[in-house]
C-alpha cells in the first residue's frame, strides 16, 4: 500500500529525472474510461458531467507534468484532447455545435498545452536544482573521504549530517550521524580525569553562536581503550547574508607526534635528573680545589679554574633550565608561596649579579615597598632571567632600568634595555618553549630559548602576565603584572 502511495506521490518523484510517458497515459486514458462508463452506465446524461470532467482532466494533467515534468503533462493533454474529439464524434455533433464543440476544443488544447509546459518545466528545473546539489554533497562527501584528518559538518540546527571514515578510524568506532551536536557524550574524556559537558565541546560552542571558531587539544579514550591525543578545530560557515548555516570540525589525530614529545620530555627529565648530581659534585670539588690554590702564586691555574667555574655554572643553570621545563611539560611544578618585600627581592637580586656582570650598571629606579605573596624563589628565578638576557643582549657600558610600581591590587615590574632589541613579529613568539630569535644580521647568541618561557609560566601560574614591548636596534622593555595575593 505505501509503495503505491509512494509511486503515485509526486513529490517523491522530484529530484528523480526518469521521465514516464506510460503512466499519464495509461491514467488519462483509465480516467476517460471510466467517466465513458459513469456517463453511459450510471447517470445516462452527459451535459450533467461535463464540467467536473473538464475540472478533473485539468487536475490530471497538472498532476502528470508535476509527477512526469513535459512529457507526462503534454501526454495527459493530447490524451484529453483526444478523448474530447471521440466525444465530439460518437455524440454526433452537426452544424454551429460541431463547430463550438471543436473551437473549445482546440481552446483547451492550447490551455492544457500551455499548463503541462509550465508546470513540467517548473519540475524539471527543481529535479535540476535537487540533482546539483545532491551532487555537491557528493563532491564534498568524497573530498572528506580524501582528507588525512577527521572531519565533521552539522547543518544550521547542529544536527550532524556528514562525517568521513579518517574519523572512524581516528575514534577507534563508527561516528553516528544525525544527532544534535551538544546532546550526547561523544568521547570517553576519563583520560583528562575531567568531567566531559556535552554543551562545552568544541561544535556545541559553535552551534550556539558562543564563538564563531574554536581550537584545543583534547584527550581522549578511544573504544578500544587506547588513549588518543586530538587537535580539534572547528568553525562556523555563513551564507552571504551572514546566517549562521552549518559548523565544521577537523580532527587531528597527533597520537603518535605525542607520545614521541612524552618520550622526550621522560627522557630530558630523567638526563637532566642524572647530570644534577655530578654537576653539584663538581662544584664541591672545584671550590675545595679553589681553596687550595688561593694561597699559592700559580696565577695562571687560578684562571683556567675560573673559566672551569664559569663554565660548570653555566651548565647548572641550563640542567636546571631543562628540569623547569619537564615539570612545566609534566604539570609538576610546584610553587611554594611566602609574603615577602618584592623591593627587597629585587635590590637582593641586582647585588647578587652585580658582582658578576661588571660590564652593565643595573639601575633600581623607583622601589616602592610592596609586599607580595608568591614563591620567593621562582620571582627571583624570574628576574635573574629577564636581567641576564638585558645583559646578553645589549652592548657593554649601556644602563639596564629597573622599575617597581603598584596599581590597584597589582604591582607591576619593568626592566629596560637599550639592546639589540625585537622586531615586532618576534615579540609574542620568544615566550614560546626552545624559541630563538634567528636574523641573518645579529648575531646568535648562545642559549635555549628556554630562559622566556619558564618565566612566563611562572608568572601566568601566579595568576600575572609578562609582556614585552620592543623597538629594533633602540632596545626592549619587559613588564611584569602581579597580583599582590596570588
Ligand atoms: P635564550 O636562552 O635564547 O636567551 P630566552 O627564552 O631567554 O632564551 O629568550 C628567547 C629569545 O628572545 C632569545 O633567543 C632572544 O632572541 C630574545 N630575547 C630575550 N630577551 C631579549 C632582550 N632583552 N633583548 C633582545 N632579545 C631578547
Amino acid at each position: 500500500m505505501k509503495a503505491i502511495f509512494n509511486y503515485l506521490n509526486p513529490i517523491n518523484h522530484l529530484g528523480d529525472k526518469k521521465y514516464s510517458f506510460l503512466f499519464p497515459f495509461l491514467i488519462t486514458v483509465g480516467t476517460a474510461f471510466l467517466l465513458e462508463i459513469y456517463i453511459n452506465v450510471i447517470v445516462k446524461d452527459p451535459n450533467a458531467v461535463g464540467i467536473y470532467a473538464i475540472t478533473f482532466f485539468f487536475v490530471l494533467i497538472i498532476y502528470s507534468s508535476f509527477r512526469d515534468g513535459i512529457k507526462g503533462g503534454i501526454t495527459a493533454s493530447i490524451v484529453t484532447v483526444i478523448y474530447y474529439l471521440y466525444i465530439i464524434y460518437s455524440r454526433h455533433y452537426t452544424g454551429p455545435r460541431l463547430t463550438s464543440g471543436l473551437e473549445t476544443t482546440f481552446v483547451f488544447l492550447l490551455i492544457y498545452g500551455l499548463l503541462a509546459f509550465i508546470i513540467g518545466w517548473l519540475k524539471q528545473t527543481i529535479d535540476s536544482l535537487i540533482e546539483r546539489e545532491s551532487n555537491e554533497k557528493r563532491r564534498l562527501q568524497i573530498i572528506l573521504e580524501q582528507l588525512p584528518v577527521g572531519a565533521i559538518i552539522t547543518d544550521e540546527k547542529g544536527v550532524v549530517v556528514m562525517a568521513n571514515k579518517k574519523l572512524d578510524s581516528i575514534l577507534a568506532t563508527k561516528f553516528p550521524l544525525g544527532f544534535q551536536i551538544g546532546t550526547k557524550t561523544l568521547f570517553d574524556s576519563r583520560a583528562n580525569n575531567k568531567k566531559v559537558i556535552p554543551s562545552k565541546g568544541p561544535l556545541a560552542q559553535i552551534i550556539s553562536g558562543e564563538k564563531k571558531s574554536v581550537e584545543g587539544e583534547y584527550t581522549i579514550l578511544r573504544s578500544d581503550e587506547k588513549k588518543a591525543y586530538l587537535v580539534v578545530r572547528a568553525s562556523a560557515i555563513f551564507n552571504k547574508d551572514n546566517k549562521f548555516m552549518a559548523a565544521v570540525a577537523i580532527i587531528n589525530d597527533i597520537t603518535h607526534r605525542k607520545e614521541i614529545e612524552l618520550r622526550k620530555d621522560d627522557f630530558v627529565n630523567m638526563a637532566s635528573h642524572e647530570l644534577k648530581t655530578p654537576i653539584t659534585s663538581m662544584k664541591l670539588y672545584l671550590q675545595s680545589l679553589e681553596k687550595r690554590i688561593t694561597n699559592t702564586k700559580d696565577s695562571k691555574s687560578k684562571v683556567i679554574l675560573n673559566h672551569i667555574h664559569e663554565q660548570t655554572n653555566r651548565l647548572q643553570h641550563l640542567v636546571n633550565d631543562l628540569l623547569d621545563v619537564s615539570r612545566l611539560q609534566t604539570g609538576k611544578l610546584s610553587f611554594n608561596k611566602e609574603v615577602f618585600r618584592l623591593d627587597v627581592l629585587i635590590q637582593e637580586t641586582i647585588e647578587l649579579m652585580d658582582g658578576s656582570h661588571s660590564n652593565h650598571s643595573i639601575i633600581f629606579q623607583t622601589k616602592s615597598p610592596v609586599e607580595i605573596k608568591a614563591d620567593k624563589f621562582r620571582i627571583y628565578q624570574v628576574i635573574t632571567n629577564l636581567l641576564n638576557n638585558a645583559i646578553k643582549y645589549s652592548k657593554k657600558h649601556t644602563e639596564i632600568l629597573i622599575n617597581l610600581s603598584t596599581k590597584k591590587n597589582k604591582v607591576i615590574i619593568t626592566i629596560t634595555d637599550f639592546g639589540i632589541g625585537i622586531a615586532e613579529d618576534q615579540q609574542t613568539k620568544i615566550f614560546d618553549r626552545m624559541y630563538q630569535v634567528v636574523d641573518d644580521k645579529t648575531n646568535t647568541f648562545p642559549g635555549f630559548g628556554m630562559g622566556l618561557y619558564i618565566a612566563k609560566e611562572i608568572i601566568t601560574r601566579h595568576k600575572g602576565i609578562i609582556s614585552v614591548t620592543s623597538e629594533l636596534g633602540k632596545g626592549s622593555t619587559f613588564s611584569i603584572e602581579l597580583p599582590v595575593k596570588t
